[in-house]
């Protein structure tokens, strides 16, 4: 199909008569879940017609899919459960099976319907909870992956290494799927902990990939090692990074690495992509110091952003919250899902400016809203504390290796203020003093607070406080206060 060049009006007529036929034929027969919350809030499916009218349909939240002491089990809800008697009724199940017997058709039942692989949300600040794939859904990750890497550029004859840990999570498993589907050499390390730093070193070295495919600090790890090593990579022309943000800075610093170990066009292509969407998107790639931003599959799910507070539905490019839908799924299945993710430059219709490609993109920086902290630096009232903006700055100064920032009572008293730490290991030859200065002076302008201490690492030993290695997901923000 020709998914990236259809007109906006015909992406809309397939993303309408998809819904339909998914909210009447699947959710409402089939979903335990919407088949409650239709009934609850008289919500007649039938009456679902396009995509302006899903504002009529509920939120899905988080919380929805939580275990709660009366459902320990409450994500089951949310799995597809067919009712056979409701299929063998359908007249293209009843030709199907005399023209090529029942077997045949019980079989695709099973292929369509039956939960055989699961990936679970990372579960940082939450209760993890595992979302179930048919056979049908394998189908569409695998689709994703091809069209992911088309949409980075690549060709069947570049090859890739995948540097995302090896887990039930998302990130890993889309990749592994894209090089199958695309049929594409693609060896995947399994990350820094199954085959550690020097393991990872030796298998690019190994594979000559022209892919880098991780998380970013992972990534940018990896390179400055081998970087340091003396390795050159000069067939490296493409970075691929997933699983948290990409910042410019870290982009920056990983071309800079790259071009000193004879790389020459290095592009560096961002992703997103969540548990409940169970897919991801990406950049193509975009000039230096640009974003193309993420490339949406039309027929594949619907992106609304919202108002978070009124839950209005935004308009082209205003900034809100990112809602998802899928329109063609099975296994575990949520409707209008709200991600808690914040994007400034909200969705685009406009035709790439790099690739051409007419899809909808998701535009400019997503942050969360729990990336906001309360701080107590006074006794009195609080601070709110965004850490997305502490983050960009440290990303973006060249002179830091890695960071992290912690947050502590002062004297280790659970009565006493808040204090903010920040850990840094500067890069080779960076001047500590000035680092220190212009550090506070950014923190002043931005956020109107400095660190109550600047304290110094090796980069092994930041490595080790941000677990990089024994951890899915890197410590960034330590939030060492006693629970209250
Ligand atoms: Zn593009």
């Amino acid at each position: 199909m020709n998914w990236d060049r259809l007109s906006a009006s015909e992406q809309r007529r397939i993303q309408n008569v998809k819904l339909r036929r998914f909210l009447t034929e699947v959710i409402a027969p089939f979903s335990p879940y919407y088949r409650k919350l239709f009934a609850e809030h008289k919500i007649d499916p039938l009456r679902i017609r396009t995509i302006e009218d899903l504002r009529h349909l509920p939120f899905t939240r988080k919380a929805d899919l939580l275990p709660t002491s009366e459902q320990p089990e409450k994500f089951r809800e949310f799995i597809i459960i067919p009712d056979l008697a409701v299929l063998k009724r359908r007249p293209q199940v009843i030709a199907a099976a005399l023209w090529r017997g029942r077997s045949v058709v019980e079989r695709r039942f099973e292929r369509e319907f039956r939960p055989i692989f699961l990936t679970a949300t990372t579960g940082r600040s939450s209760m993890p909870v595992a979302f179930a794939y048919t056979d049908h859904d394998m189908g569409n990750l695998r689709t994703a992956g091809a069209r992911l890497i088309q949409t980075f550029g690549a060709t069947t004859k570049m090859r890739g290494v995948n540097m995302f840990p090896c887990a039930p999570h998302l990130a890993f498993w889309q990749v592994v799927l894209a090089g199958l589907e695309y049929g594409m050499l693609l060896v995947s390390s399994g990350g820094g902990k199954i085959m550690g730093t020097a393991g990872n070193i030796d298998l690019i070295d190994k594979i000559k990939p022209e892919a880098i495919i991780g998380i970013p600090t992972f990534v940018y790890h990896v390179i400055r090692e081998a970087h340091a090593q003396g390795r050159k990579w000069p067939q490296v022309i493409r970075i691929v990074l997933g699983g948290e943000k990409s910042p410019q800075g870290v982009r920056r610093k990983i071309v800079a690495l790259l071009q000193e170990m004879g790389a020459r066009d290095v592009r560096v292509c961002g992703t997103y992509g969540f548990t409940e969407a169970r897919l991801a998107w990406g950049e193509c790639p975009p000039p230096p110091g640009e974003w193309s931003g993420y490339h949406l599959f039309p027929d594949l799910g619907i992106v609304e952003v919202i108002d978070p507070d009124t839950g209005e539905v935004k308009g082209e490019g205003e900034p809100g919250e990112l809602v998802y839908t899928p329109l063609d799924a099975r296994g575990t299945v949520v409707l209008r899902y709200r991600t808690g993710d914040y994007v400034d430059g909200g969705v685009t219709w406009e035709p790439c400016p790099y690739c051409g490609r007419t899809v909808p993109r998701i535009i400019g920086k997503i942050g969360r809203a729990s990336n906001t902290k309360e701080l107590q630096f006074g006794k009195l009232k609080g601070t709110l504390v965004n850490f997305d903006n502490l983050q960009q700055i440290l990303d973006d100064t060249a002179e830091i290796g890695e960071w992290q920032l912690e947050i502590r009572k002062a004297h280790d008293d659970p009565l006493d203020v808040d204090e903010l730490i920040l850990h840094l290991a500067p890069v080779n030859g960076a001047n500590i003093e000035q680092l220190k200065e212009s550090i506070r002076k950014r923190f002043q302008t931005e956020i109107e607070l400095t660190p109550n201490r600047i304290e110094f690492h090796s980069i092994e030993d930041m490595l080790k406080r941000i677990k990089l290695e024994s951890s899915l997901k890197e410590v960034r923000i330590l939030d060492a206060r006693p629970k209250g």
